[in-house]
């Protein structure tokens, strides 16, 4: 798509004098370049914070994605939601997803291939109102908005989160959404399970050598894929030993994580009748095999102690 002539271009100086940012690469046009002018006539995307975005005719975004994430973050700040009737690589076409509403925005690629930019912005969301829940608000989007927050405390109810969307966004986000939130910026901030599980080796030899007479052990298949681990601290046996009775009781409970695979566990009721964990497994299934694995790791373990 060819652009249009210069003269529907709206030189905007007094934007350029209200607007003292920061350096960027607007600095640096020297006019040189066939795209400086464009540029120039346009006016160029400052990060606004949530609740002043503004768009207007002539907004030119670094790229694509720019102009996408601006444009979700100014439909939730203004309670609307699009429905897109043309979207490639050269434009970008949509209107207000009520049916009656006039609005509707036209945005392309610019002649540098890269930058994009608003090129018409049409008619009112006069009867729209405000949408009770946003089809645009995904998890990914208040995980971003939220991963500090989620950083600081990432055991924070859901319930809270909620209010926080409510006084922050003016948006009403359900809780099953925020659970999902949560877990996505658990992966973002600590890895997923892919990432944890090469991990395990290290974990077993740094409880070893940081709570001595710990009993960690982490077991592989031939191909190299994780089958079991058996882990024990030093303290749970010595808690077990000094003060709980001479029985142990063993439990199983099924994973339900992204992996899933079973728990063992080895318990002991303490001074104060309750249940007392010595020890916790992982494997693939609850089976013959398993249980061995477990008890024979359990008698070495109490083996350490016998001498
Ligand atoms: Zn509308």
């Amino acid at each position: 798509m060819e652009l249009d002539s210069e003269d529907e271009y709206i030189v905007r100086e007094e934007d350029v004098r209200d607007n003292i940012h920061e350096k960027t690469f607007e600095d640096y046009l020297d006019g040189s370049h066939v795209l400086d002018k464009m540029y120039k006539n346009g006016k160029i995307w400052y990060q606004l914070p949530f609740g002043s975005i503004v768009l207007e005719e002539w907004l030119i975004f670094k790229t694509k994605t720019q102009f996408l994430d601006v444009f979700r973050d100014y439909c939730i700040q203004e309670s609307f939601s699009v429905s897109v009737d043309h979207v490639d690589s050269k434009r970008y076409i949509a209107r207000c997803l009520m049916r009656d509403c006039t609005w509707r925005i036209y945005a392309l690629v610019l002649r540098d291939k890269v930058s994009w930019a608003i090129k018409k912005l049409e008619g009112e969301h006069a009867t729209c109102g405000r949408l009770e829940e946003n089809p645009m608000i995904s998890s990914a989007w208040l995980c971003k908005q939220l991963l500090q927050d989620l950083e600081a405390n990432l055991n924070v109810p859901v319930d809270l989160l909620q209010r926080l969307c409510m006084k922050r966004y003016m948006i009403h986000v359900k809780l099953r959404l925020l659970y999902k939130v949560k877990s996505l910026a658990r992966e973002q901030l600590h890895g997923g399970f892919a990432e944890s599980y090469p991990a395990l080796p290290k974990y077993a030899e740094m409880i070893k050598s940081t709570n001595l007479g710990s009993y960690a052990l982490v077991t592989w298949t031939d191909s190299l894929q994780f089958k079991a681990c058996f882990i024990s601290f030093t303290v749970q046996v010595r808690g077990f030993l000094g003060g709980c009775g001479p029985i142990i009781g063993i439990d199983v409970a099924h994973l339900n994580g992204y992996y899933k695979g079973v728990m063992l566990t080895a318990v002991a009721i303490d001074g104060n009748n309750e249940i007392f964990v010595l020890v916790y497994g992982i494997v693939d299934t609850e089976s013959i095999d398993s249980w061995t694995y477990f008890f024979r790791n359990l008698r070495c373990l109490f083996a350490q102690y016998e001498s």
